[in-house]
């Protein structure tokens, strides 16, 4: 396994990657999706109906009713109805194409009807192995083994529903060469509306039913069994969805700010997708007696930063949010208290997985003098980065930086100071003064000594990335995570059924996607945010319906 993490190349992914984006993907650079800032008014209580018999304006019947209609839902539906089961999905996005399901890259699956065309593709037993002991055995392993039963059957719904994808395994099937990213690798080479008419067909093809514009606001029980939904359909009426079995996949809880500061020790995390993943699903699984798993992770460092004291909010495209790219410079970080945390060039180099540090200190700060903005503002990005950091970083961030330089730094750091998130000084002490790091002199100081000694002890960061900040003015540039979504959510057992408070199946709950406990702890596998979402949904939706994934 080691081989392969080390023989990790992006070569294959990257091509896709470069692919999609001449292609349109990621054209507005990180995170330009197009997506609503700000998350609409939260529905307020999730509570669970005892209605039976129903009081809404409506009632619809179906053997199966899947809460979310994206990363998960989808697969869940398709699946669903494959296997026979009368299936309504039910999303409160517009259309599909609103959804993140059309606005990522690629997805990490295995045995896919295009990876078993080669002999060498990774086998569910190399995953599994790869996956459990990453995560240091803190992944839910009975589930685990099912996704991966699930992946390629999951990921073939896509395939073949016709969906212009590209494999970079297809270009070089040695695993030893290409690394686990791209053998599991299925990158899309369309977004948008342009994907949506192939996995809206995919749905329709299956014969479920899917319902746009509508929020499901509770879940119906009988006896403390699930036995549906109530929604508010597109036009305001009351909708009850009575169903013997209930999926939910509403994606997380990145938009829901309390949600984050409870599982994450307080910390401040935003989210650049989907508006509406603010822990609807989780709350409407709480409600019906659901327990949260206890791990918590994020898909964070490729997306930059974010600070809700900027117009700008969030990193959109790269040359018109500079500040929220310093993070993946790795130049000098501070902490709250002016100290330093962490080797910073993790970020540069581990681009899809060394968010962690910054998420434990939630709002931190970049610290700048002129040099520095002098050679950000007026080089290109990769002329600044070394080449073994362009090297290693996640595709989309690489895509996005290629041939960008970043003019406009100095005036954002002027706005930033009006909007106060940014801070100057003309002495290291008047920064620290202007924004309250009281330890801000000491610690750069300390730095400095050891760019001039050429080593770092305090966090043993490479030479090449130890910069000296000494050339005034100064800068502090306060920044808060960015996140593409949050790992970790309700517990469930091997098929996705929702556990109670004594890890017991609650009759008719499944939960799939980023709403369940599925893996979290670190975050480590580029793809498998929605590789796991597709075969999560996948399971649930095949297992609601009757089936058994062990006879797949
Ligand atoms: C811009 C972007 C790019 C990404 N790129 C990648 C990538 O390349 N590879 C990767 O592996 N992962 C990627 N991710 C992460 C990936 O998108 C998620 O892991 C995946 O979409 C999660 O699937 P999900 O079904 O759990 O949630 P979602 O896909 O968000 O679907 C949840 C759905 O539930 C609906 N919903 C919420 N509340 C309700 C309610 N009360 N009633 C009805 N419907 C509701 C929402 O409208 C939403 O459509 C990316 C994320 C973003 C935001």
């Amino acid at each position: 396994m080691d081989r392969l993490i080390n023989a990790f190349t992006r070569r294959g992914f990257v091509a896709g990657a470069a692919a999609a984006a001449s292609m349109g993907l990621y054209a507005a650079g990180l995170g330009g999706h197009g997506m609503a800032k700000a998350a609409p008014a939260l529905a307020t209580d999730y509570a669970l109906l005892d209605v039976v018999p129903s009081s809404a304006d409506e009632t619809l019947d179906a053997d199966v009713v899947v809460v979310g209609c994206a990363g998960a839902g989808l697969n869940a539906a398709s699946a669903s109805a494959t296997a026979g089961a009368k299936t309504i999905a039910i999303d409160r996005a517009p259309n599909i194409a609103a959804t993140n399901a059309c606005n990522t890259a690629g997805i990490w699956a295995i045995e896919s009807s295009e990876e078993l065309k080669y002999d060498s593709h990774i086998t569910q037993q190399w995953a599994f192995d790869f996956i459990w002991s990453g995560t240091h055995y803190q992944s839910n392993a009975g589930a685990l083994r099912n996704l991966l039963r699930a992946s390629g059957p999951g990921m073939d719904l896509i395939i073949d529903a016709g969906t212009p994808l590209m494999y970079p395994f297809a270009d070089d099937a040695d695993p030893e060469q290409i690394g686990i990213l791209n053998w599991g690798g299925h990158v899309y080479m369309v977004s948008g509306p342009e994907r949506a008419e192939f996995l809206q067909g995919m749905i329709d093809e299956s014969g479920a039913e899917s319902l746009w514009g509508c929020e499901v606001t509770n879940l119906l029980a009988d006896n403390g069994v699930v036995v549906g939904v109530r929604m508010v359909d597109s036009d305001g009426k009351t909708v009850d969805v009575k169903a013997s079995n209930t999926i939910v996949c509403t994606g997380g809880f990145i938009q829901n700010l309390d949600l984050v500061a409870k599982y994450y020790g307080g910390a401040r995390m935003y989210g650049a997708g989907s508006p509406y993943n603010d822990g609807a699903g989780i709350q409407l699984c709480q409600a019906a007696g659901a327990q949260m798993g206890k791990n918590f992770s994020t898909s964070i460092n490729e997306l930059g930063a974010a600070n809700a004291k900027s117009s700008d909010f969030i990193v959109g495209n790269v040359a018109e949010t500079p500040l929220f790219c310093l993070p993946l410079f790795g130049g000098l970080f501070l902490n709250g208290q002016g100290i330093r945390f962490m080797d910073e060039s993790k970020m540069a180099v581990s681009t899809m997985y060394c968010g962690e540090p910054l998420l434990r200190e939630s709002t931190y700060y970049v610290i700048l003098d002129q040099a520095l903005v002098d050679t950000y503002s007026t080089n290109k990005i990769t002329g600044f980065m070394s080449q073994s950091a362009i090297d290693n970083m996640a595709p989309v961030v690489q895509m996005s930086f290629a041939g960008v330089t970043l003019t406009s730094m100095p005036d954002k750091l002027a706005q930033g100071i009006e909007e106060g998130w940014v801070w100057k000084g003309e002495t290291l002490e008047d920064l620290a003064e202007a924004c309250g790091l009281t330890k801000l002199p000491d610690s750069v100081a300390a730095y400095n000594d050891g760019a001039g000694a050429g080593e770092d002890n305090d966090f043993f960061k490479p030479v090449e990335f130890l910069k000296p900040i000494e050339q005034g003015p100064f800068y502090a540039v306060q920044l808060d995570v960015a996140a593409w979504l949050t790992l970790g959510g309700i517990k469930c057992d091997e098929d996705c059924r929702a556990l109670d408070a004594e890890n017991r199946p609650i009759p008719g709950l499944f939960v799939a996607g980023a709403d369940a406990d599925l893996w979290a702890v670190p975050y480590f596998e580029g793809g498998s945010a929605q590789g796991f979402c597709v075969a999560s949904g996948y399971l649930a939706g095949l297992t609601a319906a009757g089936g058994d994934i062990k006879q797949v």
